[in-house]
């Protein structure tokens, strides 16, 4: 039989990895220790898990102090319910909560914390002082711990609610200690904390000051676009939609970007299931799924979101700072996210006109004027908020107009992706390059990339014919056999359904040999060969994708690409006319499949300040 006991950690055998060790029991500190390494990671991980203890204290004003990025100290101050003297001494206790006394309780949980770790954890790795006082007492108490053992309690006069000081970090775990990045950083991990958390909770006033200067200071705000405007800016909200929609049980909402306004990484994604921020890579699919064809690769968008879910279909408790959750119905959650945020992105170049292209479309009478008013009106009644109108307006990004070739990170590329234009109104003036037609209306200069303007045409043409029943075929007079490479054979044999959907009739004839009878009337003119081998290039380049809709178009985007006119080639007058009228009926028209801008445009305004009359 194995002996077990308890010992203190500093007494366990020290031994080479090849010496069968006793088994024994951690010590309290020992344990208490470790589990530290999973809640506090760094100073940010502290202020997130004080943060939530003000917020489950029903607290509306935080305040946060740091020195050395958090290194040095963290002081904490919330107006909170406070904790009661007799309750003090248990808070620094492993396991000891007041939010959930039941397993039941667990699955339904509506506070941030529950675990009743961090602040065991946190005092275990540093020193901490607390100061707290519920709004009935007619005193404080104060405790000081150093590496989670009490030095002291005592009663004290304070004011109402708790502050919490946690100073020297790691002080007694110099291997943790070592971890730890420059100041700055662990700065600017602490103010992104604060930032998610304020997003969440737009009711709260936050303050974060380090080595006494102010750097943050998030006023209360009435509605979630106010908390977004102040925390992330006015660039962000002004080249973004809200979202919010219910469907079963699940309420998706936030702030999306319009397609023009990308960044080269991911910071511009957040995501928060029940308050709570999270990482999640089936949301981040789901939203990128809805930017697909919209934006380039390797670009993405700013979203805030926000999902409502009932607290039995997540599972928070996957990780101790529960950054990560788990969903129920995780394909539900998907759909729902990808439906709403691409319906939101459809409307955007919908039919709301903005007054950059009045000049274009008030002097004809007609519907077109009518649907444009109703647009607007619409338009402005949902993007109004309770600050006022002023700066709710969708208005286009200043000062940039095309993209550079090296763009910044963000990159507000003029291209009307924000406003409706009709192109049919404007006047032809010529094409330039072979490739730019140039369009012109009282108080716009338009200039279109053919290429990519038709490309988006016929790629919306298919994607609609796709769904009404399948694309037109045109049967070859001779059935064509095309030999594959056997990857590409297998590749294309799982997707027969869809090629079919789109034109292509073909079968596989054994020995990696396709026999083709039709092709996609549009195509008819393509090399076959070059089309199938091509098209399982296209299909390859969707990665491991199994969303047979993102393999779709995939092939559709070839296809567009292909039979779409090209650049240096002339375009008759009736041939612009006719581009300018499909592109007037078809959704998503700034950007083509690739996600290039398909037109740049300038209003009177912009000419005056570029030959500097303004
Ligand atoms: P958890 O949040 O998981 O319950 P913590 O270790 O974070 O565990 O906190 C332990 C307990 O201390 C909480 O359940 C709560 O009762 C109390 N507490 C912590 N911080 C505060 C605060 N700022 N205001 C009021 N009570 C607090
Ligand atoms: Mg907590």
């Amino acid at each position: 039989m194995t002996a077990v006991f308890a010992v203190d950690a500093s007494k366990m055998p020290k031994g080479a990895g090849g010496l069968r060790r006793k088994i024994v029991v951690m010590s309290e500190s020992l344990s208490s220790k470790i589990a530290a390494g999973e809640v506090v990671e760094r100073p940010a991980s502290i202020v997130k898990e004080l943060i939530e203890n003000s917020l489950d204290a029903g607290a509306t004003e935080i305040n946060l102090e740091l020195e050395k990025g958090g290194k040095k100290l963290i002081r904490l101050t919330d107006n909170g319910e406070g904790i009661s003297h007799e309750d003090v001494p248990l808070v620094f206790e492993r396991h000891a909560t007041s939010k959930i006394y039941s397993f039941e309780e667990l699955l339904e949980i509506g506070s941030f914390g529950f675990r009743g770790e961090a602040l065991n954890s946190i005092a275990s790795v540093s020193r901490v002082e607390l100061l707290t006082k519920k709004g009935d007492s007619l005193s404080g108490t104060r405790m000081v711990l150093e590496g989670g053992v009490i030095r002291e309690t005592s009663e004290a006069g304070c004011p109402d609610g708790t502050s919490i000081r946690v100073a020297d970090i790691f002080y007694n775990t110099p291997a943790r200690l070592k971890f730890l990045k420059q100041d700055a950083t662990e700065k600017a991990h602490c103010l992104d904390i604060v930032t998610r958390l304020a997003l969440a909770n737009p009711g709260v006033k936050f303050v974060v000051t380090a080595n006494g200067r102010t750097l943050l200071n998030i006023p209360r705000a009435e509605t979630l676009a106010e908390r977004v405007m102040s925390v992330l800016g006015d660039e962000i909200m002004h080249n973004s939609r809200p979202v919010e929609e219910t469907r079963d049980c699940m309420t998706v909402s936030g702030f999306i970007s319009a397609p023009h306004f990308t960044r080269s990484n991911t910071k511009g994604m957040l995501f928060h299931v029940n308050a709570r921020p999270v990482r999640d890579g089936l949301l981040h699919n789901a939203v990128m799924s809805a930017y697909r064809r919209l934006i380039e690769p390797r670009r993405y968008p700013a979203v805030v979101l926000f999902m409502d879910v009932p607290a039995a279909d997540v599972d928070i408790n996957v990780h101790p700072t529960k950054m990560e959750v788990r969903f129920r119905d995780s394909r539900a959650v998907y759909t729902a996210v990808q439906q709403v945020i691409s319906e939101t992105l459809s409307d955007i170049s919908g039919a709301e006109g903005p007054s950059l292209h009045r000049g274009a479309v008030e002097g004809r009478p007609g519907p077109d004027v009518d649907r444009y008013r109703a647009g607007v009106h619409e338009a402005l009644t949902r993007y109004t908020i309770a600050t006022g109108p002023e700066k709710m307006y969708f208005s286009p990004p200043e000062g940039k107009h095309l993209a550079t070739p090296d763009p910044p990170d963000i990159t507000p590329v003029r291209d009307g992706a924000e406003e409706r234009l009709f192109f049919s109104s404007l006047e032809y003036q010529g094409q330039v390059d072979g490739t730019y037609l140039i369009l012109a209306g009282p108080e716009v200069l338009v200039i279109i990339d053919q290429h990519a303007a038709h490309e988006r045409v016929l790629f919306e043409k298919f994607r609609g014919a796709s769904r009404a029943g399948g694309m037109e075929e045109q049967r070859l007079l001779f059935p064509e056999a095309v030999s594959l490479s056997p990857r590409s054979y297998a590749l294309l044999s799982e997707y027969m359904e869809l090629m079919k959907d789109a034109g292509f009739e073909i079968e596989p004839y054994g020995d990696a040999t396709m026999m083709v009878r039709s092709v996609p009337s549009v195509l008819a003119d393509v090399n076959v060969t070059e089309l199938l081998v091509d098209c399982v290039e296209e299909i390859l380049s969707t990665g491991k994708t199994e969303n047979i809709e993102e393999i779709r178009d995939s092939v559709y985007t070839l296809m567009a690409c292909k039979s779409a006119i090209k650049a240096h080639q002339r375009m008759t007058e009736p041939e612009v006319t006719a581009l300018c009228r499909d592109l007037d009926q078809i959704p998503f028209a700034s950007t083509c499949p690739h996600g290039r801008p398909l037109y740049v445009c300038f209003d009177a305004g912009d000419l005056e300040k570029m030959f500097k009359r303004k």
